[in-house]
């Protein structure tokens, strides 16, 4: 866990996470590929988050669970926060100096496309997998 401080590209937000999770998920869901035009590569950011500019952040909710923030001057992509946990989870690239990071978990590896794959060896979740441990925790 380490402490993490960025801002999007225009500068208008700046995020400071008190302890950012190195062991990140990469999804493949739909939402993440079209939001983002690649799979999502999020860090688990907790809910300890301190947000400067937020009036600047445009929410879209995509979906019953969850929206997705980012900058309404640059369009920088900044996190995706779960409405029941207030958890953020943000994009590791937004992140510079992380160490120990490490792709830990695919979600919804079943959607994902056949034009790319990771080499990494990492754990999996299928939709059907994901779903069950979501409403199990609920
Ligand atoms: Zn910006
Ligand atoms: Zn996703």
């Amino acid at each position: 866990m380490s402490n993490a401080k960025t801002n999007c590209l225009c500068g208008a937000v700046t995020i400071t996470v008190k302890e950012v999770d190195p062991k990140f998920t990469v999804c493949h869901c739909q939402s993440c590929r079209t939001w983002g035009g690649g799979p999502f590569f999020a860090v688990k950011c907790g809910t300890n988050v301190k947000i400067e500019g937020e009036d600047k952040i445009k929410m879209y909710e995509s979906s019953s669970w969850a929206s997705r923030g980012f900058c309404n001057e640059c369009g920088t992509h900044l996190f995706y926060k779960f409405k029941a946990t207030g958890e953020y989870n943000m994009p590791v690239g937004m992140f510079h100096n992380l160490k120990g990071l490490e792709m830990d978990m695919q979600y919804f590896s079943d959607m994902r496309p056949n034009y790319y794959c990771f080499s990494n060896a990492t754990k999996e979740m299928t939709t059907d997998e994901i779903m069950a441990y979501f409403s199990a925790e609920i």
